[in-house]
């Protein structure tokens, strides 16, 4: 029995159904939701993107499970995600190992970033971290030495279900780490519904922190 949602103006109504045509209308779903929730952020102002990140950063701040991580897992926003600047600088101040990702051959993979380190568009044009005349950077960090990973995504729910830009390559990635590293969700209030369509692959996240509020997920959401 698979659970298929659907859009309907502002809510999502749940119904379940049967079958391998489910797959699909799932697809379409997600296609329905990620349309919406990216139009509602590309309405963001410069203003409105640094006030709401600096506050969703300093909840983030304010679990321990961030804190204490020695290798974190962030991201370099684009198109109006929440900001991570704070996040890193704060980790970097305590000597954790800080990693964003880069897309090589069609896979998301994690590089260190330190001092060294100068910024050059990747595939999508979201930046990731290079070193040197030609842009190579070869310290990659391997997903199962991260503690937690600051994950951006379309829409977020309350039981860690994240939906994505349809690519799945945190899903692929997420599945990889070990089962004590965090992922935390970071978005803005507004990105969260009520509940999201789950397909077997989609990696439940630990955690979804916002400008408002932090959520604590169930643990029986991680798979
Ligand atoms: P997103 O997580 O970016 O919202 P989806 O969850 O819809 O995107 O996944 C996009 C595509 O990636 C799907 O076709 C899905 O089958 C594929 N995918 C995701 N995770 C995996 C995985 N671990 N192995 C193989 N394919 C995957
Ligand atoms: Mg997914």
């Amino acid at each position: 029995m698979k659970q298929i949602y659907v859009l309907c103006n502002c809510a999502l109504r749940c119904f379940e159904l049967s079958g391998s045509a489910d797959i699909g209308k799932m697809g379409g779903v997600k296609t329905a939701l990620r349309q919406r929730h990216l139009g509602l952020r590309k309405q963001l102002n410069a203003e409105q993107v640094y006030d709401l990140s600096q506050k969703a950063q300093q909840l983030v701040m304010a679990l321990a499970v961030f804190s204490a991580a020695r290798t974190v897992g962030l991201y370099a926003p684009h198109a109006n995600e929440v900001d991570t600047e704070l996040l890193s600088s704060c980790a970097q101040a305590v000597g954790a190992v800080v990693a964003y990702p880069r897309i090589v051959h069609g896979t998301m993979e994690f590089v260190r970033f330190d001092s060294e380190c100068t910024w050059q568009p990747g595939k999508f044009g979201i930046l990731e971290p290079s070193i040197g005349a030609q842009g190579v950077h070869s310290c990659q960090v391997e997903p199962e030495l991260f503690d937690a990973v600051v994950v951006p995504g379309v829409a977020f729910d309350s039981a860690g279900n994240r939906l994505g830009y349809g690519k799945g390559f945190y899903d692929r990635f997420l599945a990889q780490c070990t089962p004590q590293c965090v992922f935390i969700g970071l978005a803005y209030a507004f990105q969260l519904e009520d509940k999201l369509p789950r397909e077997a692959h989609d990696v439940a996240l630990d955690y979804v922190v916002t400008d408002a509020k932090i959520t604590a997920c169930p643990a029986s959401s991680r798979i």
